[in-house]
């Protein structure tokens, strides 16, 4: 077989779609005005973001003045957390997460942890799920917000949202969640589900990077991060940035098609192709997430006695882009936050892979995968320093 070139890291970030950058193009030059003044250019520019913000809204059952645009998922999770947090009384000071939420979440926690706020974080079970049980016993009732993530980033688990938003509903308390990983890809409907927040971005979705929306429902009020001139219903202050507002507009109504025709239970397959096929060819690996309640584009492994960094190089020099959990930040080589909550030892977790499928994979994508995976990892466990 020849080589070619398979990215699968979109879980990472995803090329845009053709028809995202089209409908983006006309807003650098000849649509480039600013939608708060009042000539045409103004009108024009002021009318695409009231279109995307219609199609964003639409994907997830909202209404358009529930959505708020912002600079990416990160900027959501801020803004829901410490918005919520900032605009509380005085009193209710307490506030929920998991173990294994993104960065943009936990670090958040953490800084508002050493800022008067009581921070609870909730174990997860071996696939890294968070159980309406754990987080129902950990309400009290100075409890103001919990956020627990839709479906996690690393394993690719779907989280119960329904049940944890339900609890959180009954017992008045705050609930956001960060659905970056399933927005687009799977379908959400907040009239159904009871979520108050709701963390969206686009470069997950076929859209650009540095534009992410939040939802937020009719009547719940956030103190802003950014003030200025009161953009965004006031919350995400600055000129807005108009071609990228229209791409995650032609990115959400390109994810209704997608539901429709059938596209998560096409990746699915090939999904489970690629899970399937690696831990028959690779002695000593697994599945890590949930089997089932898995996003449909999300394959993540352990491989034994061999580390995720070494695989990654390796299968990118094969044509293959994928990424480790261990990723080695600032010089000290800490194994992923997410495998270890999962009960998973330091080896082990550092022998992880995640390959996360797009639109654009295709059924010769994984067998090309199959094919380069094992050896590489034979080759590893030879120069491996581990006894096993
Ligand atoms: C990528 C990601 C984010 C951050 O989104 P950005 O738009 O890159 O800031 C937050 N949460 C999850 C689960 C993500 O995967």
């Amino acid at each position: 077989m020849e080589t070619r070139k398979v990215y699968l890291d979109n879980s990472a970030t995803a090329s845009v779609a053709e028809e995202v950058l089209s409908a983006m193009l006309p807003y650098f030059r000849e649509s480039m005005g600013n939608p708060n003044s009042l000539h045409s250019w103004g009108r024009d520019a002021r009318r695409a973001v009231d279109e995307a913000r219609e199609s964003v809204s639409a994907l997830i059952g909202a209404s358009p003045n529930e959505i708020v645009f912002t600079g990416g998922g990160s900027v959501s999770d801020n803004l829901a957390i410490k918005g919520a947090v900032w605009s509380a009384k005085e009193e209710k000071k307490h506030i929920i997460t998991s173990a294994v939420e993104h960065h943009a979440v936990l670090d958040t926690f953490k800084w508002l942890g050493k800022r008067g706020c009581d921070v609870t974080f909730l174990p997860v079970d071996e696939y890294g799920m968070t159980s309406p049980e754990s987080l129902a016993s950990a309400i009290r009732s100075d409890t103001l917000l919990a956020s627990v993530m839709y479906a996690n980033n690393e394993v690719g688990t779907i989280n119960p949202i329904a049940k944890l938003g339900g609890i959180c509903r009954e017992k008045g308390v705050l609930f956001h969640t960060d659905a970056v990983q399933a927005a687009g890809h799977i379908p959400i409907d907040v009239k159904e589900l009871p979520v108050d927040m709701m963390t969206m971005s686009a470069h997950k979705m076929y859209g650009p990077k540095g534009i992410g929306a939040l939802y937020i429902r009719k009547g719940i009020k956030l103190t802003p991060l950014v003030h200025g001139g009161g953009q965004e219903f006031g919350l995400y202050s600055g000129t807005e940035n108009v071609p990228s507002i229209v791409g995650m507009g032609a990115a959400a109504r390109i994810a209704l098609k997608l539901h429709e025709a059938g596209e998560a239970r096409r990746v699915a397959e090939l999904r489970d192709m690629l899970l399937d096929g690696i831990t028959a060819r690779i002695p000593d690996s697994f599945v890590t997430g949930h089997r089932t309640e898995r996003l449909p584009y999300h394959a993540s492994v352990c491989v034994k006695r061999v580390e995720g960094e070494g695989m990654l190089l390796r299968m990118d020099f094969a044509g293959i882009g994928v990424s480790s959990g261990s990723a080695c930040t600032s010089g000290s080589l800490e194994p992923s936050h997410v495998l270890l909550a999962m009960g998973l030892d330091h080896a082990t977790a550092h022998g992880s892979v995640r390959l996360t499928l797009s639109i654009d994979t295709v059924r010769d994508d994984i067998e090309y995968v199959l094919e380069k995976f094992p050896p590489i990892v034979e080759t590893l466990r030879k120069m491996s320093p581990y006894k096993g």
